[in-house]
């Protein structure tokens, strides 16, 4: 999308595959911006406020300058397929790919087992390849599952968001409840754990109607989609150059100690594009700041080992910070006297001994 606003592709050919049509609405996009970002046409939904509910601590927060947003993935896909269907430089296959080569002046690829050759490209790949076990890696699993319901009563308040609610048990590892209110009858109820294994299917459901029935007091509600997925949070270092180059989850837009990645994403195209349009080699992109890295990888070693309870850990954050620093804080976008005062506010041993682990 970003090369075609640039116009400058347009002599291009350019082709686009996956092994999905991605018609559905295989997930929702939440992240925060200050202003009107890339995609805002499409955005679903935005708040103002954002609550959370810790460790004996709860708080609502007005986020100013900052919105939270959420985008409908079916609504991305179309407005995007859309868009794309007027540029006749553009193609679309739908196919499974298989491995691929590079050589010299071309690229060998093999699509739903077949071999093809293609000129001299310059490749973009987004399929994520867990690593083997590398030593000193860890890894955990952000996995959740959504319900988005409609309540016969107007109970939600559609100008706020609860971003991290940890009032359930935490008998599984870091656990939380996002409740994402589309109006005053309908929200998207989020039940999210950071842990290094999945749950048994029907533990989510159970686990949902738990909260849903203990926390958010709605009466007669229906269930009118779900929603389930993974996202990987680990320490491993990601290459963005090679075969080709790796862009969004499998290019390490991931951030480790969150799993937020949509950001990072847009930040990671447009300067690509960017690149591209000045025609610098795109191994000049610079790369995640070594020091977020660190933070991240010293927090997910905190989570991995449990040393202290995510639930404390975020309490902590939001309790001792303004919201805005700590949304700053995890865009990478924090000054370092920012992150100082971020980092002061968790405790000091159990973080000094993950961040030599780390080191
Ligand atoms: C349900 C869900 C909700 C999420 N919510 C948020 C959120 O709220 N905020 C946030 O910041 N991040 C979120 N994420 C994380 C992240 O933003 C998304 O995973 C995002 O879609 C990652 O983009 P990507 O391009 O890296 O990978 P994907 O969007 O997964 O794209 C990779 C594509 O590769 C295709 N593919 C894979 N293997 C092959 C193959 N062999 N042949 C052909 N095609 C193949 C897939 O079909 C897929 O379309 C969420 C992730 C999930 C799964």
């Amino acid at each position: 999308m970003r090369m075609i606003q640039a116009k400058a592709f347009a002599d291009k050919k350019i082709l686009l595959l996956d092994r999905q049509p991605k018609t559905s609405n295989d997930r929702t996009w939440c992240f925060w911006e200050t202003k009107n970002g890339f995609f805002d046409e499409i955005v679903y939904k935005k708040w103002d406020m954002l609550s959370f509910f810790g460790d004996n601590f709860s708080s609502i927060m007005p986020i100013a300058p900052y919105q939270y947003k959420m985008i409908r993935g079916v609504d991305f896909y179309n407005y995007s397929f859309k868009e794309i269907s007027h540029h006749n430089n553009i193609e679309v296959i739908v196919a499974e790919i298989g491995e691929w080569q590079r050589e010299k002046s071309g690229a060998t690829i093999f699509l739903n087992g077949q071999e093809y050759s293609l000129g001299n490209p310059v490749i973009f790949n987004s399929i994520y390849k867990p690593a083997d076990n590398e030593s000193g890696s860890i890894r955990l699993l952000q996995h959740f599952k959504g319900w988005v319901i409609e309540s016969d009563k107007s109970v939600f308040e559609p100008q706020k968001a609860t971003m991290m609610d940890f009032r359930m048990h935490q008998d599984y590892g870091t656990t939380f409840v996002y409740v994402l209110p589309f109006n005053e009858r309908t929200a998207l109820v989020e039940y999210t754990l950071f842990t290094k294994e999945l749950l048994p299917a029907n533990k989510y459901d159970e686990e949902i109607r738990n909260y849903v029935e203990t926390f958010l007091d709605i009466g007669n509600y229906r269930i009118k989609e779900e929603e389930f997925g993974v996202i990987p949070m680990t320490n491993r270092k990601f290459s963005f150059g090679g075969e080709a180059w790796n862009i969004g989850t499998a290019g390490g837009q991931t951030k480790a100690s969150s799993g937020y990645t949509f950001q990072f994403i847009q930040k990671q195209s447009q300067q690509i594009v960017d690149c591209l349009l000045k025609g610098k080699p795109l191994d000049t992109i610079s790369q995640t700041p070594a020091r977020f890295r660190f933070y991240d990888n010293t927090l997910l070693d905190i989570l991995y080992h449990d040393t202290i309870p995510g639930k404390s850990i975020f309490t902590r954050l939001f309790k001792k910070n303004k919201p805005q620093q700590v949304l700053r804080f995890l865009d990478n976008e924090s000054s370092f006297i920012g992150e100082l005062k971020i980092i002061s506010s968790l405790p000091t041993w159990p973080f000094l001994k993950a961040a030599l682990r780390q080191l």
